[in-house]
């Protein structure tokens, strides 16, 4: 059990701030003032409720409630404390459940009115997102509010959905059916054969066997439908660091932003354990974290986000309406723009070894997270690659690994890796470098990796080691799948030329395609950093004003849609 204090204890005065009379006074233009009777809730576990709640009289209890039936009090608010989280701003259901005691009178701030709050109110602004954000923080410490699941721990499926909920930066507890005799009688309350596992268990009460990352995040309201009547000023495809940054600059200069993403926010940057070399983080920051303030930043802008919501599509051009954007959504739905920002990113390249996807999930890794590093503690595991992103991962789990084998393809890591990592690496005595090296075969059964074998220079001898987990962090390949047929040209390796490089030459970032954009890792010849995607996510909207600009000058743009 851990035995670091948690951050209600360390941070309380910074999560539970209470407001003077004059500044409740300042923001009762954002708000409606409404009364409870003894008892009745202001908000429920699983419910979407009415936004921010400044108590302005009398008492509301705040208790943590799961599915397994366990009430645990957090705090009771009184006079100018304001009740509410992360949740709140985005419109999302509520993860605790809340309970007038005595006759309560409160001011209601809508989530819009409390985006509209924290921008104009930049003090009182900062005081009450930094609130909402560290008691996040202290529902994800204990899972409280969101879903259960049941299932053995290191299943494939169990940490497809564990990896899910904590890259959504959404809490959620899980129990072992072997150990826990709270899941043993959930199992049998639902009559679950062992084959069905792992289930999950809503805090609305509806039990799913097995989901996808959708139906999960349907189910705890993470997703809402898209109205398809609306026409967004920009569509932005991936909220990874580039798409956010777009979306952050877009929302704060007025633009009405929609950011879809098919798995989670962050990309590949929220897969880092450590970023070290991003301006302004001199003891680095992992990707989780800055991209968790990109995102939560861009929603106190009024950015809306669609998490996960795969787009499959964007129709051709429409020769009647040419510069009318419409993408196509994996649930058959369509979302329409006035321009769209394509920030898609790459996905990571896989090994050829023919009984890779036996093992994927459960014992073959793409990322290093808390999640794996714990899997893997106290044990020998490979890892295959030789740039940055590979060195950071070795570092990372020779922490918690017994001995990591970093094996690359080439004659020297520094080649392909910055000198700072190569260094650290070489004096971290438990990772030993296989240079000329390759896998050449894995061996398990049931999705569980028992030993790989590898071998050294195209004549050495093949070696067997028992190794139970594998990383591979050999390079990406863009996401640009659902760009065939739409009139985007790419490049020979499938990236998207933009200015300079497309026949038509267009604006700086723009695509062979007007009013199409793209920007960070997808984009063919832009460098593959945390800080090049955001720098081009700031400029692109630079760009997006001036093909605004022209549209207005030319109404035949503007009537296309
Ligand atoms: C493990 C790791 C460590 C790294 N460490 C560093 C580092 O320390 N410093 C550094 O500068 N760089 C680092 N990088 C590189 C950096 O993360 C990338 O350059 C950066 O994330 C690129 O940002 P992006 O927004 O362009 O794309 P991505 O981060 O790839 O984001 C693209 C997003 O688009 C989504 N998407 C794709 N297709 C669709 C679709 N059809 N519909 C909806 N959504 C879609 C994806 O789910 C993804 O979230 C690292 C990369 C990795 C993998």
């Amino acid at each position: 059990m851990s035995t670091s204090p948690s951050i209600i204890d360390t941070r309380r005065h910074q999560m539970f701030p209470v407001l003077e009379t004059f500044e409740i006074e300042r923001v009762r233009r954002f708000g409606k003032v409404r009364s409870y009777d003894d008892g009745a809730a202001l908000a429920k576990v699983g419910e979407v409720g009415p936004g921010l709640s400044i108590i302005l009289a009398g008492q509301v209890e705040i208790v943590r409630r799961d599915e397994l039936g366990h009430s645990t009090p957090i705090v009771t608010y009184g006079p100018g404390s304001f009740m509410g989280e992360l949740a709140q701003l985005a419109g999302r259901p509520a993860l605790i459940d809340a309970h007038a005691r005595g006759p309560v009178q409160a001011l209601i701030v809508a989530p819009d009115q409390l985006r509209a709050l924290l921008i104009a109110e930049a003090e009182l602004g900062e005081r009450i997102m930094r609130a909402l954000i560290l008691r996040r923080v202290g529902l994800l410490e204990t899972g409280a509010g969101g879903p259960v699941i049941v299932g053995r721990p290191g299943n494939g499926d169990v940490l497809r959905l564990e990896g899910f909920l904590r890259r959504n930066g959404h809490p959620r507890q899980t129990l072992d059916p072997d150990t826990d005799a709270e899941a043993k009688a959930l199992i049998e309350r639902f009559h679950i054969d062992p084959g069905q596992l792992p289930i999950v268990l809503c805090p609305g009460g509806q039990l799913l066997r097995n989901p996808s990352e959708r139906e999960l995040a349907r189910c705890i309201g993470l997703v809402r439908p898209i109205d398809p009547t609306r026409i967004y000023d920009v569509a932005i495809v991936g909220a990874g660091p580039a798409g956010l940054a777009a979306a952050v600059y877009a929302g704060s200069e007025g633009l009405s932003v929609l950011v879809l993403d098919c798995r989670a926010f962050g990309g590949q940057a929220g897969a880092s354990a450590r970023i070290e070399n991003y301006l302004g983080f001199p003891t680095g920051i992992t990707g989780m974290a800055l991209m968790a303030r990109a995102y939560n930043q861009a929603q106190k802008f009024g950015v809306e986000m669609a998490v996960p919501d795969e787009v499959t599509g964007l129709e051709a051009e429409d020769d009647l309406a040419p510069r009318r954007i419409v993408l196509r959504l994996s649930n058959n739905a369509r979302v329409s723009a006035r321009a769209l920002v394509i920030a898609s990113g790459a996905r990571y390249r896989r090994l050829s070894i023919p009984n890779l996807e036996a093992f994927e999930g459960a014992s073959v890794h793409y990322w290093a997270s808390p999640l794996e590093a714990k899997l893997c503690a106290g044990q020998e595991v490979a890892l295959v690659g030789a740039g940055n992103s590979a060195g950071q991962a070795v570092v990372y789990l020779a922490n918690q690994a017994a001995k990591v084998w970093l094996l690359a393809r080439g004659d020297d890591l520094a080649a392909s890796m910055s000198r700072y990592l190569v260094d650290r690496i070489r004096g971290l005595p438990n990772v030993e470098v296989l240079t000329r090296t390759g896998v050449t075969g894995l061996e398990g059964h049931d999705g569980a990796l028992a030993a790989i074998r590898w071998r050294r220079g195209a004549s050495g001898e093949e070696v067997r080691r028992p190794i139970q987990h594998l990383f591979l962090f050999i390079g990406a390949e863009p996401n640009t799948d659902w760009l065939l047929g739409s009139g985007v040209a790419l490049d020979a390796k499938g990236f998207v030329l933009t200015g300079g490089d497309t026949t038509d030459k267009r604006r700086p970032l723009e695509t062979s395609r007007e009013g199409v954009f793209a920007i960070g890792d997808v984009r063919s010849g832009s460098i593959k950093r945390v800080a090049a995607a955001v720098g081009e996510g700031a400029q692109v909207v630079a760009t997006l004003h001036a093909y605004f600009a022209a549209a207005e000058r030319n109404p035949a743009i503007l009537t296309s849609h």
